[in-house]
């Protein structure tokens, strides 16, 4: 079979059933984390996926959970000082620049769109510190959009599994935007996140006790365990 014909045939339903087992013990990834404890506003998944960036879910959960208790609405935000924020957030990486991107889409929010935000793509990749992959999360989580937002474990695991052949995860998106069930899009990302952290490891991925060994190509797999 070439490789065309193999990813053709890839058995996608099979492959989420068998992830959605694989994940069930594991904890969810920081944003829907975040929407089951009742955080699921659109401005709130939208500032914790820029508390997120280049931060571990171990460290941006809490923070922003913290940020949350002081302040979860664009009005609320928007009274706080910027250093006040920066301080809420020290725990995030690159705080002190996150801190102002959050009040000016706290403030943006007040001034154009009356206290909320659009669930709309080019509205929210306007925003600054907001690119394809928090505003597709967030619309997914928020408003319900089928967006498939593409991050470090997504990108590494769908091109190892042979479904897409990509070099960057902007590709990723579309390729899968191509070719992934819509019921599936948002799906996605909570489960390849806790299964690229546990089970499909960027370096030395559990092969031999992985519930997909049997489907996935291992496309560039060097030293499985
Ligand atoms: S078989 Fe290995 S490379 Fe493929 S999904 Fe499982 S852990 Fe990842």
């Amino acid at each position: 079979m070439s490789d065309t014909e193999s990813r053709n045939n890839f058995p996608i339903d099979e492959v989420i059933a068998r992830l959605r087992e694989a994940v069930r013990p594991l904890p969810r990834a920081a944003m829907f984390e975040l929407a089951a404890r009742g955080y699921d506003s659109l401005f709130e998944q939208i500032v914790a996926c820029i508390l997120s960036i280049r931060t571990k879910d171990e460290v941006s959960l809490p923070v922003a959970e913290r940020l949350f208790a002081v302040a979860r609405t664009p009005q609320q935000v928007a009274a706080l000082s910027v250093a006040a924020l920066a301080d809420l957030i020290a725990a995030s990486t690159f705080a002190e620049a996150k801190a102002p991107q959050i009040r000016e889409i706290a403030a943006l929010s007040l001034a154009e769109y009356g206290g909320g935000l659009p669930c709309d793509y080019e509205a929210l990749t306007r925003l600054r510190g907001v690119g394809p992959k928090c505003a597709n999360l967030a619309l997914g989580i928020a408003c319900a959009v089928p967006s498939i937002s593409v991050d470090v474990h997504v990108h590494r695991i769908v091109n190892r599994w042979g479904y897409v052949q990509t070099n960057r995860p902007e590709q990723t998106m579309t390729a899968l935007e191509g070719k992934l069930p819509q019921p599936y899009w948002i799906e996605l990302n909570a489960l390849l996140v806790p299964f690229g952290k546990h089970l499909c490891t960027g370096t030395r991925p559990r092969c031999s006790t992985c519930p997909i060994r049997q489907i996935c190509a291992q496309v560039g797999v060097t030293n499985p365990r």
